[in-house]
């Protein structure tokens, strides 16, 4: 396996002497692999537009970060939209993208200036032209199957088949709507990239069908993140992708704008989720796997572990601070956080091996948690409160780092 992109960050000293500065569990962010991801993904997808879903990491630090890169954000909240507001976000900049509304919310939105929805069917449409009258509607598009592939699939309960999309391009035209554009979404963590070329193919025969040009594509989000399963590089998903836009919509003079909207694979490798171990237990005399309770678990940050859909790299004190892996011996283990229910355990059929002589007190480092995990966090199961996260400041001195 390739060496993770934080391990290769010259802020790895700095961020991990920061963290050592702070209490566990805690989320640390590293603002210069944020900025480098989106520069990276500006210059593979040259003539796509960049909106970030705020959902992945909704820390205002970050938010204002790709602000000040440029981005546009898809937004789904009022929440959301208030707190993008409070940082000065134009509105212009915004969708929203959010299928599932509620009339007074959509109200709220367009009263803020926001002109751009998403929709997939015919009530929300309604809903749109009471409230937001004359806005721009792109139609989500519900794909066939892309959820074996996808690491933590997003496609079911959203968007409407091709042929009901055409009748809510008549509905909405009906309705003084501006029909806009066409989205979906492959599923998150997407490692089969076959899939973009699916969902392309399906949204150019509906523009073919529609009664008025489409100008927008918005292909949602899917790139990955840095996990322990592997994925092919940024680069590769780039240049395919790029292939089908030119192989479905080949004329540039008609090609409609292109646009998408990534969370996970612009902001999880830059974070890295620091626990302690609390206890180590064996539960039975002969029994050989250890089991490592962590003060960070599925309540507090790592509830994409459920299912063990996302295996993130653990590292161990020594290991991250060294940057080698130990030559110990090691042994298998099972992972779980501190609260009182028996589904906070992160990972059991899996199996992480770890050290033998690993100590309770230590701490362990869950690499690429940048995304889906503080605002997943709940609000206080057994009295613990949400996981923290802290955006490395601009200052912050490395002390010498402890080996
Ligand atoms: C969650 C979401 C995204 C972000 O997806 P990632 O796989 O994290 O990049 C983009 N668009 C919509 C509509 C979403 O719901």
């Amino acid at each position: 396996m390739s060496i993770h992109p934080i391990l290769k960050s010259k802020n790895l000293p700095r961020l991990l002497s920061f963290s050592d500065t702070l209490p566990t569990p805690h989320i640390l962010i590293d603002p210069e692999m944020v900025k480098n991801e989106f520069k990276a993904l500006c210059s593979k997808f040259k003539s796509t537009k960049i909106f970030y879903a705020v959902k992945a990491n909704p820390n205002p630090e970050v938010v204002r970060l790709v602000a000040k890169m440029g981005s546009n954000f898809d937004v789904a909240s009022r929440y959301e939209l208030d707190m993008l507001i409070g940082l000065g976000i134009e509105p212009d900049r915004m969708f929203y993208g959010n299928t599932i509304k509620k009339a007074e919310d959509i109200a709220y939105f367009f009263s803020k200036g926001v002109r751009t929805y998403a929709s997939d069917c015919l009530e929300d449409l309604h809903k749109i032209a009471t409230n937001a009258p004359g806005s721009r509607i792109y139609f989500r598009l519900l794909l066939d199957g892309p959820e074996n592939t996808a690491d933590w699939p997003l496609s079911r309960k959203f968007g409407c088949r091709a042929e009901v999309i055409q009748d809510l391009i008549d509905e909405a035209l009906t309705c003084g709507l501006e029909v806009y554009g066409l989205s979906f979404h492959v599923g998150s963590q997407q490692r089969d990239i076959e899939q973009w070329d699916l969902a392309l193919r399906a949204v150019s025969e509906i523009c073919k069908l529609s009664p008025v040009p489409i100008r927008l594509i918005n292909m949602g989000g899917g790139l990955p993140a840095h996990y322990l399963q592997d994925t092919k590089p940024m680069a590769t998903y780039s240049a395919h992708i790029s292939r089908y836009i030119e192989k479905y919509f080949p004329d540039p003079e008609t090609r409609p704008q292109f646009a998408m909207e990534p969370g996970r694979s612009l902001v999880a490798d830059s974070g890295v989720l620091v626990s302690e171990i609390i206890t180590i237990a064996k539960k039975s005399v002969e029994g050989e796997v250890r089991w490592i309770f962590l003060d960070a678990g599925k309540f507090n940050g790592l509830i994409e572990t459920l299912d063990e859909s996302v295996k993130y790299v653990v590292k161990t004190e020594h290991e991250i601070k060294n940057g080698i892996s130990s030559d110990e011996p090691r042994s298998e283990v099972i992972l779980a956080g501190p609260t009182c229910d028996s589904m906070d355990i992160m990972y059991q059929d899996f199996k992480y091996t770890m050290p033998d002589n690993l100590a309770s007190g230590s701490r362990l480092y869950f690499l690429s948690t940048g995304a889906y995990t503080s605002s997943y966090a709940s609000v206080g199961f057994n009295g613990f409160p949400p996981i923290k996260t802290y955006v490395l400041p601009q200052n912050f001195e490395a002390r010498r780092i402890q080996k």
